[in-house]
């Protein structure tokens, strides 16, 4: 072989890997571009187009409300650039503002196994690593579970920084008492507080709690889809109560004033968790067997639990939680609630954007109000349901910094 030969085929084999390399990235472009919106335009889906219609009794009871909030949306999830409008999924700050949101909680979900059967799952299988991949995200956060808390964080921060004051972070009482006084003048600006969705993002580490506090996280669902480091999932294989590392994380939960979130725990978790418990304990997103009988929604005696904490419900909005497709549901569940603990302890707990459908995107909470006057509940109860319970909780019990 002359020397000329051997320089032509590594010549050719040099191109031949650059051409791979190259329609590799370009493979990587096109899904970078196609895959995240179709993903979340197939996945987060509202069952009636806006505008939605209500009585007049309804609309005017909605607009006097200074403070509607929501507990559950897992918008950061998603490839959405939130400060701008669109014609799908169920938030986006301008939406938020056209509805009177005042405060919604974005919780940051963080690992979900393949299936997300609703009966039994284990943790062995991670559908996120791709979204994220594709999505463009930090690397670190591809296959790191605290580090796709900090990557969401930050796009929260990034979304806060550049709205022009029309989204506020809250991190602490004093910041929610300055964002309520400063939107008496302006109600045309909205809030947000992190919540995380599964307490595995802290991998079993005590010193996570203190990134994701920094972070700004202020509330944590113990569990997820699966069984993890601090207990059962209603969806888990074993499905237990509390562990040992659970008690710590409480404790030291409490101790940090970062809300306890007991959706998705399994009834033994709950059990547990509702004995050692000193602080209100939230419910971010759940249904009620009372109207809705499945593993995942709570009991009375649960409900009569977290009440007893001075906790507030989220009651959810996607037909498992419901048992049904319409505003109706939503409003019995909240209704059932109201009656068994008292209209202080329930709440809104969409999960909007929680890759489910709803009966409306954020601007058709009115429907709500109009189904709530509808089957019998007082201006006032629906007042406090509709937000109130959430800002007393958080102004009595966030970070006081
Ligand atoms: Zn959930």
């Amino acid at each position: 072989m002359t020397i000329w030969s051997t320089l032509r085929k590594k010549a050719t084999l040099k191109n031949v890997i650059g051409l791979l390399i190259f329609l590799l990235l370009l493979a990587y472009i096109a899904a970078r571009i196609i895959v995240p919106t179709a993903l979340d335009k197939k996945l987060n889906t509202v069952l009636s187009p806006s505008p939605y219609t209500a009585s007049e009794e309804a609309k005017k009871l909605y607009q006097s409300l200074t403070f509607v909030s929501d507990l559950h949306s897992d918008v950061l999830l998603w490839d959405r650039d939130i400060s701008k409008r669109h014609q799908h999924g169920h938030e986006d700050i301008p939406r938020m503002i056209e509805s009177n949101m005042a405060l919604q909680a974005f919780t940051i979900v963080n690992k979900v196994p393949q299936g997300l059967n609703f009966d039994k799952n284990t943790g062995d299988s991670d559908q996120l690593t791709l979204p994220f991949i594709l999505q463009g995200r930090p690397i670190k956060s591809w296959f790191n579970l605290p580090d796709r808390v900090i990557a969401q964080s930050s796009s929260l921060d990034s979304f806060a920084e550049e709205s022009n004051g029309n989204l506020t972070v809250i991190r602490s009482q004093q910041d929610l008492n300055n964002y309520v006084l400063r939107r008496q003048s302006n109600p045309k600006i909205t809030a947000a507080f992190l919540g995380i969705e599964g307490a595995q993002a802290l991998e079993g580490n005590i010193d996570n709690l203190k990134l994701v506090y920094d972070a700004g996280v202020r509330m944590i669902g113990l569990t997820h889809f699966y069984d993890n480091e601090v207990g059962g999932s209603a969806h888990g294989v074993e499905r237990g109560g509390i562990t040992e590392f659970g008690k710590r994380l409480i404790s030291q939960m409490e101790t940090m004033s970062v809300f306890v979130d007991i959706s998705h725990a399994s009834p033994k978790l709950i059990n547990d968790v509702l004995e050692i418990a000193i602080k209100p304990i939230l419910v971010s997103h759940s249904g009620v067997k009372g109207t809705c009988d499945n593993v995942r929604n709570l009991s009375d005696e649960h409900l009569k639990g977290i009440a007893a904490t001075g906790g507030v419900v989220g009651i959810a909005m996607f037909e498992k939680a419901i048992c049904g497709k319409t505003a109706k549901e939503i409003a019995q569940a909240i209704i059932y609630t109201s009656n068994l603990i008292g209209a202080r302890h329930v709440a809104l707990g969409s999960d909007f954007d929680g890759a489910i459908a709803t009966v409306f995107d954020v601007t058709g909470l009115v429907q709500i109000v109009d189904e709530l006057l509808k089957q019998g509940m007082s201006k006032q109860d629906i007042r406090l349901v509709m937000g109130e319970n959430v800002k007393r909780v958080l102004l009595e019990n966030l970070p006081n910094e």
